[in-house]
């Protein structure tokens, strides 16, 4: 089988790590090809955005201070992942040039105290290339012929759009499959640095955060892949959040669809547009374990097995949101009310997760994260209080619930099952959406009550049993 295999950060957090990672990809080798594709080492995207961030503020010590610290890290384990003292020397040198680029962008970046789109996926592409050093010299140390190359180098053109940047599938195709087929006839292994590309003018562009997904997805679908396998520190999809429901198990097959509803909800952080390129080439996905191989993890597929359908596959919770409800007569038969609202609170960039409004049209409710809520609330009162609007009133503290299972679609009493099960605890629901896909029923409770009604449901349609 062709399997791309993709490692979150997690994987490879210390030598020791990176060389079980290396083995396991050695061992897979000898029966795949194997392709695989690296995030950063855990933290370092978020410590590059930090940099950005203090280099906005002209805060050029702090900037320096964590530049200094990624530059140890990796340098750290550049000395301690391959035993060879030839290739050791290569990892080093290599690893010195990626960082001398990196500094010189930061010392750049600071003297125009600017950050762009363009300077700052620059920035935070460098998490992937310099992680893809580690892992590919320590393959050279097992005796694997293998390359770093980052996005860029194999070929992943995208549109301009800095920070959430679209593949252009056509030609990164043709790139891509060409990268890696050069590459395979002469028995050497691409290490894949995920999230960053490249515009068509060469400037990096990056996926968006957890875009390494993404471009394990591109990879697969460029080069016609049997499957992908999503590799990190959690054994596949849950049925739901095993801190709140001990006996939460692991679910074995879902479709497409369910597990992007399952990743919008937060399962497990698959990025929201990584399935797309799968989808149409009918790709296999499984979200694997690195450290429990053993596990066949979940597989996500187009036609899961008949015997792995349920009505309901998972219950989720997000926790900590808030809840607007704006009200008001004029808003009662007014065309563009709706518009009106939701432009406003997309214009303070506030994202909205969740919408419900009566049929009288006199309420909308809009649920929103607890971090967003001071701006949304402020932009409605400054834009449409005394307008159409007569009241904004807020509930702070609720959680979403989410049931997903495309299992529901057509069945009567699963709305009815829900809410009872939830009204035995003494539960009380504040607001329901459906969508029409029948894909998910979502309701908000108090967080005090999340535990709860996760629990109740959990039991209610037998997740645990299998
Ligand atoms: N390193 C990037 C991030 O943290 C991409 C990824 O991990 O998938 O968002
Ligand atoms: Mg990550």
């Amino acid at each position: 089988m062709k399997i791309i295999l993709k490692f979150g950060g997690t994987s490879i957090s210390s030598a020791s790590n990176i060389r079980q990672v290396a083995n396991l990809i050695k061992t897979l080798s000898k029966e795949h090809h194997v392709i695989p594709v690296f995030s950063a080492l855990s933290g370092v995207t978020d410590d590059l955005i930090k940099i950005t961030d203090h280099i906005q503020k002209r805060n050029r010590d702090a900037a320096k201070a964590l530049a200094k610290k990624i530059i140890k890290v990796h340098m750290d384990l550049a000395n301690q992942c391959a035993k060879n003292t030839k290739i050791r020397k290569e990892l080093e040198t290599k690893m010195k040039a990626d960082l001398d680029e990196l500094e010189g962008l930061l010392d750049g970046m600071l003297l125009l105290g600017e950050v762009t789109p363009r300077s700052s996926d620059y920035m935070v592409s460098f998490g992937e290339r310099l992680s893809i050093n580690l892992v590919a010299f320590t393959l050279n140390d097992i005796g694997i012929r293998a390359v770093p190359l980052t996005g860029k180098d194999i070929g992943i053109i995208t549109d301009s759009n800095f920070g959430s940047a679209r593949p252009l599938m056509d030609t990164t195709r043709l790139h891509v499959s060409h990268t890696i087929e050069s590459l395979s006839q002469k028995k050497i292994m691409p290490v894949i640095g995920g999230f960053a590309a490249a515009d068509q003018n060469g400037n990096i562009t990056t996926l968006g955060r957890g875009g390494s997904d993404y471009t394990a997805t591109i990879v697969a679908s460029s080069i016609k892949a049997d499957e992908v396998w999503l590799m990190s520190d959690v054994d596949g999809l849950m049925t739901t959040d095993p801190k709140i429901v001990k006996n939460a198990k692991l679910i074995k097959e879902v479709s497409y669809i369910e597990a992007m509803e399952m990743a919008l909800f937060g399962a497990k952080n698959i990025h929201p547009k990584a399935l797309e390129p799968l989808v149409a080439k009918k790709i296999p996905l499984r979200i694997r374990n690195t450290f429990n191989i053993k596990n066949p993890g979940t597989l996500v597929t187009t036609n899961p097995l008949p015997e792995t359908q349920k009505t309901v596959k998972c219950v989720s919770a997000i926790r900590h949101t808030a809840l607007i409800d704006v009200r008001g007569g004029s808003m009662v038969g007014a065309p563009g009310t709706a518009a009106t609202i939701f432009s406003i609170l997309a214009k303070a960039g506030v994202n909205i997760m969740m919408i419900s409004q009566s049929p009288s049209e006199s309420s909308i409710s809009i649920i929103v994260k607890k971090n967003d809520l001071d701006k949304a609330v402020n932009s409605l009162e400054m834009n449409l209080l005394g307008k159409i609007i007569k009241k904004v009133d807020v509930t702070l503290d609720v959680s979403i619930i989410a049931l997903i299972g495309s299992g529901m679609r057509g069945i009567t009493g699963v709305a009815s099952k829900v809410f009872t099960a939830v009204a035995k605890r003494k539960v009380n629901v504040i607001m329901i959406a459906q969508g029409s896909s029948e894909l998910n029923l979502a309701f908000v409770v108090k967080d005090s009550d999340c535990n709860a009604a996760v629990q109740a449901l959990h039991d209610e349609f037998e997740l645990a049993k299998n």
